[in-house]
């Protein structure tokens, strides 16, 4: 029978090892009674080198060795799927220890090699065009599986990833704890060593993301999906505006730059008849200047299940001018993989198989 005694020798849960910041693991090696240093050695093992198993860590004792297995795990993704699009974009489905799912896209574009980064499993926020929120939230990912989602890139793929944009599966500033502590790992010399100014964080508007990214070190790039400039519209598109609504999201992004941080972009996606007319423009224009912020347009790409409908790139272009007419610098984005439902709010966590 399961008695008091066995409960309390019962052995605890193992950690993931990369689920600690470099500080983090320099406290848990003296709490071993072990020197701090060897955190920077741990680091580059996992970080550098890519070595999954703590037997392989042959710069540290063996005892040491034994005493990091006893205690932690080093996780890793599993690739559960992979599509390929016709545009070169790729998107990875990876099974999670618990059985849940997120997915990553690879992104080339001229030089550039970007991945867009989930954060959540699901997402609470619901946005009216999106597949990551369809099903509803499931759990925060740890930092492991965040900075995991990197590392299996750039193991696999054996190409210089060149930006990061945590814009997948989640909203990242509500997952800031974790976000936070993957940004530092994959910023840190000993870790990944990528600039902070090549990685990008995404909000919908979520009002205290604006303080925490100010209050932050690193100066990651801030970009903010609006995506609809009224707040009639926007509660529709965007439930969270309901609780932090148009103008209480612009005066915090105000203060935001008024602070130190860097300069925000607006994304905004464009569907047909709902967001895409002239006055839609005009308003965008009108947050944009007061933000001085730049303006990424992006085609709505189609989700199974919504009926939301794509601009013709004549429609693009007018939407387009009409900014530039405004004095707004503004980018129209390929939303890259819509064939395989990669681009942008089509990331549901399962590949389906119509995109087989
Ligand atoms: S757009 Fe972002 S915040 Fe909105 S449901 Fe999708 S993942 Fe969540």
């Amino acid at each position: 029978m399961y008695n008091e005694r066995q409960k309390m020798e019962a052995p605890q849960k193992k950690r993931d090892i990369r689920d600690l910041s470099l500080d983090e693991l320099r406290a848990e090696l003296e709490a071993m009674e072990e020197r701090p240093f060897r955190a920077a050695q741990i680091f580059d093992w996992l970080y550098h080198k890519g070595v999954s198993d703590f037997a392989g860590f042959t710069s540290l004792s063996k005892p040491l060795r034994e005493k990091l297995a006893g205690r932690f795990t080093i996780g890793a993704l599993e690739l559960a799927d992979k599509r390929a699009s016709a545009d070169g974009t790729t998107k990875f489905l990876f099974r999670l220890h618990d059985g849940e799912f997120i997915e990553t896209v690879l992104i080339p574009a001229g030089k550039r090699l970007t991945v867009c980064l989930s954060t959540q499993v699901g997402c609470k926020f619901a946005c009216a065009f999106c597949a990551s929120g369809l099903h509803g939230f499931k759990r925060n990912l740890a930092p492991s599986e965040i900075t995991g989602q990197v590392l299996y890139l750039q193991r696999s793929i054996g190409l210089e990833l060149t930006n990061f944009v945590f814009m997948g599966m989640g909203e990242p500033l509500d997952n800031w704890t974790n976000v936070e502590k993957a940004i530092r790992i994959m910023n840190a010399p000993e870790g990944l060593a990528i600039a902070a100014r090549r990685m990008t964080v995404s909000t919908a508007g979520y009002v205290p993301a604006f303080k925490r990214l100010g209050a932050f070190d690193l100066q990651v790039n801030l970009s903010l999906s609006l995506h609809a400039v009224t707040d009639r519209l926007r509660d529709k598109l965007m439930p969270i505006n309901r609780r932090f609504p148009l103008e209480e999201v612009v005066r915090a992004a105000e203060e935001y730059i008024r602070s130190g941080g860097r300069m925000i972009t607006l994304e905004y996606i464009v569907i047909r008849g709902l967001n895409d007319s002239l006055d839609d423009a005009d308003g965008l224009a009108g947050v944009a200047r007061r933000l001085r912020a730049k303006v990424n347009l992006i085609a709505y790409s189609p989700v199974e299940g919504l009926e939301f409908e794509t601009p013709t790139d004549a429609e693009l272009a007018r939407f387009k001018r009409r900014l530039e007419e405004r004095k707004v610098n503004a980018t129209l984005r390929q939303s890259k993989g819509s064939d395989i439902a990669a681009a942008c709010g089509q990331l549901a966590g399962r590949f389906k198989r119509s995109e087989r």
